[in-house]
């Protein structure tokens, strides 16, 4: 793990001293790229009130609220260290010598000069989850009884919900629960079965249907989930009895961060790291963590989600567009095997 963060942290140097004053996200995102649980504190440039003070665990991500400019703080080889840290940044902790850590600045490919925006300079609290509203199926190559499926699925969405809610304040309520008859013979694809899901189920009451298929993965089609992008109104998972429980959950949370408009990320620990097949689930102690940039990515999803629940991705503001492309390029950049943040490129600009 940590050769892959000195290469990260190496790659993502060069692009510090291109960093723009720009951002406009009301959130600054902190990736700690140690092997231990480093505690932040977080304060304001101008007053002493509203301070945060979490903890972000070994190689996970943590979106800070932040209005403008404040000052983050941590200890380093038993010294306090304060950076300068602005709202819209991404950052990353790296351990440079024994114990002494530093603060690097994620650069992105294209920065974005907005004039004219006032910042309040305001640490802020956590805000209240962006719920979306889930209507959850299951086809009839399940083989659990409803009452069992039911209980099994809305406890990983608890889960997953737990863990969205700590990287970009969003929760996914199941509102319905139902089945349906998919008629895809085994030897066809995921998408082909997404397609005629699409066409016979209402997501209605949720703004999202999720269904879980029993049919297991043939040697045509491997994949685990079939969708079509950010914001769309359904998704097709495959329910798999070979796959733990918690690897269960790891597929989950990475289906709905593609939701809120996470790509894959070279982060070879990410929960949207692109072969989630790699049994790293199955290792004991294993925490499901995510990448800053798709951090990033989803709190800027989920902000726009909070004005207006029932968005399209083609429709995200202008702000927020910039700052999705910039991230988006750059993970493209990181990974040009993976098609998956290209397509959201196209995807963003489709409107
Ligand atoms: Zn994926």
């Amino acid at each position: 793990m940590m050769d892959t963060m000195r290469r990260l942290a190496s790659l993502t140097l060069v692009f510090v001293a291109a960093m723009s004053a720009d951002a406009r996200a009301s959130v600054l995102v902190v990736s700690n790229r140690t092997e231990k649980p480093v505690a932040l504190r977080l304060a304001s440039l101008t007053s002493a009130a509203g301070q945060l003070t979490p903890t972000v665990d070994a190689g996970d991500s943590l979106p800070l609220p932040l209005d403008g400019i404040g000052r983050l703080g941590f200890m380093s080889a038993g010294n306090p260290k304060t950076y300068r840290v602005q709202s819209g940044g991404v950052y990353y902790l790296h351990e440079v010598d024994e114990n002494q850590l530093e603060l690097g600045r994620i650069g992105l490919s294209t920065p974005v000069v907005r004039k004219g925006e006032k910042s309040s300079n305001t640490v802020g609290q956590p805000p209240d989850a962006v719920v979306v509203p889930v209507k959850v199926l299951y086809d009839d190559a399940e083989v659990a009884t409803h009452a069992r499926w039911e209980a099994r699925i809305r406890e990983r969405f608890e889960h997953a919900s737990a863990i969205l809610r700590k990287h970009c304040f969003v929760e996914f309520h199941v509102v319905a629960v139902d089945r349906w008859k998919s008629d895809e013979p085994r030897a066809t694809s995921l998408g082909a079965a997404l397609k005629e899901f699409e066409q016979v189920v209402d997501p209605a009451p949720g703004h999202l249907a999720i269904g879980f298929t029993g049919r297991q993965a043939t040697q045509f089609d491997r994949a685990f989930s079939g969708a079509r992008g950010p914001l769309h109104s359904h998704l097709l998972l495959r329910e798999s009895h070979e796959k733990t429980d918690h690897e269960q959950l790891e597929q989950l949370v990475h289906a709905l961060a593609h939701y809120l408009g996470a790509a894959h990320s070279p982060e070879n620990h990410s929960v949207m790291r692109t072969k989630l097949n790699d049994h790293q689930a199955r290792s004991a102690g294993h925490r499901i963590v995510f990448d800053p940039l798709n951090t990033m990515a989803m709190c800027l999803v989920s902000e726009e989600l909070r004005g207006d629940p029932r968005l399209h991705f083609g429709d995200v503001s202008a702000a927020a567009r910039d700052e999705l492309q910039r991230i988006y390029v750059e993970l493209a950049r990181l990974d040009r095997r993976d098609k998956t943040a290209a397509a959201y490129l196209r995807r963003l600009g489709q409107n």
